[in-house]
Order: C-alpha cells, then sequence, then structure tokens
C-alpha cells in the first residue's frame, strides 16, 4: 500500500507515533511538511532539537523548565509554604492561568497505575519527600485528577506524608 519515498514514509511512521494520531493523520501532516518552504521545515526541525536538548525538570519543582530552577521556584514572592502536587507540567500550566494560586507546585510525572505496570518509584516521590524535609513546608494539596489511578496517587501519598506531620 506504501508507495511512498522511504524519507517520507519514515517521517509519517514519526507522525503516527504520536496519541490520537493514525496513519491517515500522520500522512497528511508529513505531506503538509513537504509543501513547507525549506527554511520553515527548518525551524520546525530545530524546534523539535532544542525543545529536547534545553528543556529538562526544574531540580526542585520537577516541572519542565530550561534554567537549573524553574521560575516559579525561584519566585521569591510565593508561598513556599504550600505544595499543589499534579500529574504533569501541563498542570502547571492550567494552574498558572487562574491565576489564584500563589503556593509552589510539585510535579509527579505520571500517577502510580497498577494495570500500566506504573509503580510509585517511577514518580517524583522521593523528590517530593526531600522537600518536605526541613519544615518550611506546611500543607501539602493533592491536584491529581478524580480518576481511579488519580485517587490512588493521592492515597499513597496521604499514607506517606502524614506520618512526616504536614
Ligand atoms: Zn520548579
Amino acid at each position: 500500500m506504501a508507495y511512498n519515498p522511504a524519507p517520507l514514509e519514515r517521517l509519517i511512521e514519526h507522525f503516527a507515533k504520536f496519541n490520537g494520531i493514525g496513519r491517515k493523520g500522520a500522512a497528511r501532516l508529513a505531506y503538509q511538511v513537504l509543501t513547507m518552504d525549506a527554511s520553515q521545515a527548518m525551524a520546525f526541525a530545530d524546534a523539535i532539537r532544542d525543545a529536547h536538548t534545553k528543556v529538562h525538570r526544574c531540580s526542585i519543582c520537577q516541572s519542565f523548565t530550561d534554567a537549573e530552577v524553574c521560575p516559579i521556584c525561584s519566585d521569591g514572592g510565593r508561598d513556599g509554604s504550600t505544595i499543589l502536587v499534579v500529574e504533569s507540567p501541563q498542570d502547571v500550566a492550567a494552574f498558572e492561568r487562574t491565576r489564584e494560586y500563589r503556593g509552589r507546585y510539585h510535579v509527579l510525572h505520571g500517577l502510580i497505575s497498577p494495570v500500566d505496570g506504573i509503580t510509585a518509584d517511577q514518580l517524583a516521590i522521593r523528590e517530593l519527600l526531600a522537600r518536605l524535609q526541613d519544615g518550611t513546608v506546611k500543607e501539602v494539596i493533592m491536584a491529581t485528577n478524580p480518576t481511579v489511578e488519580g485517587e490512588a496517587t493521592a492515597l499513597y501519598l496521604s499514607k506517606i506524608i502524614k506520618p512526616l506531620g504536614v
């Protein structure tokens, strides 16, 4: 069925790896890349490379940043006594858009899910516990989604955090 030149076929296969994009959608995107002018296509390739090499986890909250510490963690005006625990960096962006929360965040990078084989030690829980050691944090708010995985993760965390007196 595939009469595409090999480089085009490779591009289609890459797009097809995205969640929610099937083979047809992937082909559509790949053809669009070929209709771009060269400078646009190179800028696109550079943007992928840059995002991947320059963006990493904040050493404190584990959200994505291109610095050692993200702007939220380095903002002295934010309330360091409260940590809002979320599943992904996108959740941080969503909470920030509401402009109502002035505390800090912690990003778990996933939820506990026995079905998908994701256990607590694959999440950024060790990093969260490390932040609770010096007594600055008085309150940890769980803001994981009300799914089975979200509830299980919240329950697990409350069990290990409660004994710390937070
Ligand atoms: Zn941070």
